[in-house]
């Protein structure tokens, strides 16, 4: 088998489309899920990939998880922060829990789960990072603050990192992807969508989440030595000034 991936909230959406394609390409791959059983039991029986269940804003849950995938894989070797949630809401009325949901998930959430994989890639001398961060952390969302403000972080957290890992031959990378065809984006309603949203992207429609997933199996690859700190822009030619 190929080098051991987990994949966070890999059951669905752009995670499902990653850990399928690394899978194809050849990884051994772990996906890890919330508490999604439904969806989690059917890609498990679809792609046969198996399927964790934790929390990535407990830190605990994810050692724990961790142990359990290594457990039966061997150690992770590729780590895809793909994990994340949106409460969307004008600031005025966005809730202390809103903001914290959110930057615990998709912010603290690399913390948690890189921090228990960091040791074991250094003494291998071999890591891969990627994480999943958004347009919208690039270029601030209204309505979306927390989220915006939790994916800006993942950017900073990624270039840091990068960093840290170079002399060991690990690298952290993020993708910024833009508007993605998957249930986070279809609950947008469709008017929205089709009046306001596609009109913003030159190619005219929404990405599907292969499209960031073979994003993804090419940083992972170990061809990709050199690539380390960079932030790759998959949304379609949406322009952002700054
Ligand atoms: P989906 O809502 O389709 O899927 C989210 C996945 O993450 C599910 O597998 C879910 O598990 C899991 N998850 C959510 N919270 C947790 C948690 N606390 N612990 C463990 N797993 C969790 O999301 P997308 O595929 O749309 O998004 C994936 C990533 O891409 C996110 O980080 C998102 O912010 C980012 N992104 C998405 C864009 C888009 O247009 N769709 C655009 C830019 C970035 P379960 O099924 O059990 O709930």
């Amino acid at each position: 088998m190929g080098r051991v991936a987990l994949v966070s909230g890999g059951t669905r959406g752009i995670g499902e489309a990653t850990s399928i394609a690394l899978k194809s390409a050849g990884y051994s791959v772990a996906a890890n899920y919330a508490g999604n059983e439904e969806k989690a039991a059917a890609f498990h029986e679809r792609t046969g990939i198996p399927v964790f269940k934790w929390d990535v804003s407990n830190y605990e849950a994810c050692v724990d998880g961790i142990a359990r995938v290594e457990a039966m894989l061997g150690p992770v070797e590729i780590l895809v922060n793909n994990a994340g949630i949106t409460r969307d809401s004008m600031f005025h009325k966005m809730t202390p829990l809103q903001w914290k949901e959110v930057v615990d998930t998709n912010l603290t959430g690399l913390f948690n789960m890189t921090h228990p994989v960091w040791t074991g890639m250094r003494d291998r001398g071999f890591g891969r990072i990627v994480n999943i961060s958004s347009i919208n952390g690039q270029k601030g969302q209204m309505g979306q603050v927390n989220y915006s403000a939790a994916k800006a972080g993942d950017l900073g957290f990624t270039k840091a990192l990068a960093q840290e890992g170079a002399t060991r031959n690990i690298t952290v990378n993020a993708i910024c992807p833009g508007y993605i065809a998957t249930e986070m984006v279809r609950a947008i309603p469709e008017k929205v969508l089709a009046e306001k949203i596609v009109p913003q992207i030159p190619v005219g429609r929404l990405g599907e989440p292969e499209e960031v997933a073979r994003c993804v199996v090419f940083l992972v690859s170990d061809e990709a030595g050199f690539i380390t700190g960079s932030t790759l822009t998959a949304n379609g030619g949406q322009f952002f000034a700054g």
